[in-house]
């Protein structure tokens, strides 16, 4: 069969089967497909033949298919967008990627979209642009605009096309979450229109939809009536009272430029698509997208860390408390075999119990639920040491107990398997002392809630080499959490920082200055949480210890001491500095200030000037690793791009 004469292309193929159906193929250079500047310009090229040839009849329609197995299109490319050095030329790039998508639009012939995997931002704007969609119904299917953690929305016409589609509430919340959704969903928010069972029958499908001319329709009325006449604004409204809750405009200002371009334009898809362009060049160049990309390439580089080769099928968690049992559950989660020991069944089963609640609110369907269970043991006499590819040690914070499990434990495991402790403030040394090989112990530092923190530090003490530590790290990108190497030294990387910042308003709140103002002056800064409400929901137990080892004690007398001694613990008791009632802090009126950000600044110095000395140190091996394992363990206000950036930029 002869081809037709097609341009030359790096990042797509074409091919013409017997019944002139064309098959274009993305397979972007990488891991992943992405839409650079290349694949576009490439693109128009191919939409040039594909109009001639569909003029002529030589093709009947095309589909659409990613030729790589990890998904269909990820997005733009972003590491483009900070090769930019001139914002000035984006508007034209982005008005030729307009133009080229309503080629496709326009095009006179069906284009299909066949989509498996990963189909997000670019991808999903130009999925929408074809006429038709198709996605895979299984677990790796995931569609959505991840944007606004960048800093952005959809700049391809994925505001209005997704609007067209969805209608303009589903659409919107889509935008402005960046939820991922999985194809069910897309298929009821009728983004796709068409789910198959598997990969294998995406061809079929498209060479249908296509011979059919299946084309697909838009929102129906009643959704498209939420931006007509005043519902617009009344719903814009609405948008601006959620996304407020969530973050500020001064610190996120793509969500509400996207709810600003809605209230124009919202009832026009069309013109949405036109206005995208104007709302969209400010953001891209601002300081907060600027510094959501540095974060985000922070943490994709934490994922190439770790050794090649290990698998961990098999985990054994020693003590089942607060810790123990939820970093057993989070591994059952992840796909592991783990069994969980303590002292005796009493002390497992509440941990089972909690584990089923994770399990049944994270795992959609009652098969992978009751799997989940069952990966999960309870083994109070430790027969799963021996069998364990991975032992984590999460009892009491006493070094003689520790050294007396790691001394027993030792002779037990298999060899090459990883021996951890999950210690908050025990150096390492001290605990391995007692080791025939000291070498074999690593830290795998979780945080309180463990489903909820993505970091892990790696800690690594004199005797390890880095295989050990780059085991330890190849576990933790295993189980989905993000590792930051960090020296055995005390606290650690996240508590070392985070300590100094909270007894300092701590030590503020007691001289009378007023929490409430001192907590939502560090919010206004662009932390999660105020310092105070912080220490009540860590536990002012565990705040006083790790605060004493890293030599400043609680003084006798203070408030502090107070509610330790009268069993106000905090949020886990019912009352700490604030009283909690249903898991929410109780505050009182927050006094005016004139200056609630800059408080908020002199509140947070402490902690950047610790992480400053850290880095110094030689805690962490560079300043990049601390910004982001402080703000994936503290949660430091992303957009300022970690703590030793913004004061590299003057804000902290
Ligand atoms: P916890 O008191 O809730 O649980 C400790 C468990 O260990 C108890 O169930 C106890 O019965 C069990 N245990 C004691 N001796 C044992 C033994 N010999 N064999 C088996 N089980 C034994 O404590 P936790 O808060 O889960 O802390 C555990 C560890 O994790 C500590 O080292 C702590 O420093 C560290 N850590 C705690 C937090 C936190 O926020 N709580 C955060 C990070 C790390």
């Amino acid at each position: 069969m002869i081809q037709p004469q097609m341009p030359e292309t790096k990042h797509w193929s074409f091919t013409r089967d017997v019944e002139n159906i064309g098959w274009l193929t993305i397979n972007t250079p990488g891991p992943v497909n992405t839409l650079s500047r290349e694949a576009i310009m490439e693109l128009e090229a191919l939409v040039s033949r594909f109009e001639e040839l569909g003029q002529s009849g030589e093709i009947v329609g095309v589909v659409l298919l990613s030729g790589k197995d990890s998904g269909f299109i990820a997005g733009a490319d972003v590491s483009e967008f900070d090769a930019m050095s001139d914002f000035s030329v984006l508007p034209e790039a982005l008005k030729r990627t307009h133009a080229l998508f309503e080629r496709i639009e326009n095009l006179k012939i069906p284009m299909v979209a066949g989509i498996h995997g990963f189909c997000l931002g670019g991808g999903l704007e130009l999925a929408l642009a074809c006429h038709y969609r198709i996605a895979v119904n299984d677990d790796k299917t995931r569609i959505g605009f991840p944007e606004v953690n960048l800093g952005i929305f959809p700049g391809f016409g994925g505001t209005g096309r997704s609007i067209r589609q969805a209608g303009p509430v589903d659409a919107m919340q889509i935008m402005l979450t960046g939820r991922m959704l999985r194809p069910g969903a897309a298929r009821g928010m009728n983004l796709v229109d068409k789910l198959v069972r598997h990969r294998d029958m995406l061809r079929w499908e498209g060479r249908k939809a296509v011979l059919t001319h299946k084309r697909s329709s838009e929102a129906p009325l009643v959704k498209r009536l939420m931006a007509m006449g005043p519902m617009k604004s009344y719903v814009a409204g609405k948008m601006r009272e959620q996304a407020a809750k969530k973050a500020r405009r001064e610190h996120y200002p793509a969500p509400y430029a996207l709810i600003d371009l809605f209230e124009s334009h919202g009832d026009d898809w069309r013109a949405m698509i036109r206005g995208e362009v104007d709302a969209f060049v400010p953001l891209m160049g601002s300081p907060t997208a600027t510094n959501l990309r540095r974060v985000f390439f922070l943490s994709e580089g934490l994922k190439k860390q770790g050794i090649k080769g290990p698998k961990f099928a098999r985990v054994h968690v020693i003590g089942a408390g607060v810790m123990g049992g939820d970093i057993a559950a989070w591994c059952a989660l992840r796909g592991m075999s783990v069994t969980l020991q303590d002292l005796d069944m009493a002390r497992i089963q509440p941990a089972l119990d909690r584990a089923k609640k994770l399990f049944r609110k994270r795992l959609k369907k009652r098969h992978q639920v009751d799997a989940a269970v069952m990966r999960l043991e309870a083994d109070p006499t430790g027969r799963g040491v021996a069998r364990a590819d991975v032992v984590i040690e999460a009892v009491v914070e006493k070094l003689e107990v520790k050294q007396t499990i790691f001394s027993e434990l030792e002779g037990k495991l298999k060899p090459g398997a990883i021996m951890a402790t999950n210690t908050s403030s025990i150096e390492l040394e001290r605990i391995a002392e007692a080791l025939k090989e000291p070498a074999r112990l690593i830290g795998l530092h979780f945080f309180n809630p463990v489903a909820q923190l993505p970091l892990v530090e790696v800690i690594r003490s004199t005797f390890n080499s880095d295989e050990e530590i780059g085991r330890g790290a190849a576990f933790a990108l295993a189980i989905g959490k993000s590792p930051v190497v960090v020296k055995s030294a005390p606290g650690f990387l996240v508590n070392r920082v985070l300590m100094p910042y909270m007894l300092g308003a701590v030590e503020r709140a007691e001289r009378g200055e007023s929490k409430e103002l001192l907590d939502a002056a560090a919010v206004a800064f662009g932390m999660p949480m105020g310092p105070i409400e912080l220490m009540d929901t860590v536990g002012l137990d565990v705040g006083k210890s790790v605060a004493t080892e890293l030599g400043h004690p609680v003084p006798e007398g203070s408030k502090f001491a107070q509610l330790i001694a009268s069993g106000k613990l905090g949020r886990k008791t019912g009352e700490g500095f604030y009283k909690w009632v249903d898991g929410k802090a109780q505050k009182g009126e927050t006094p005016a200030h004139a200056d609630l950000a800059g408080l908020g600044r002199e509140l947070v110095k402490p902690l950047v000037d610790t992480t400053e000395v850290v880095v110094n140190e030689g805690v962490v091996a560079n300043a990049d690793l601390a910004d982001i394992g402080v703000i994936l363990g503290t949660g430091f206000a992303p957009f300022l791009g970690g703590p030793l950036k913004a004061r590299k930029d003057g804000r902290a």
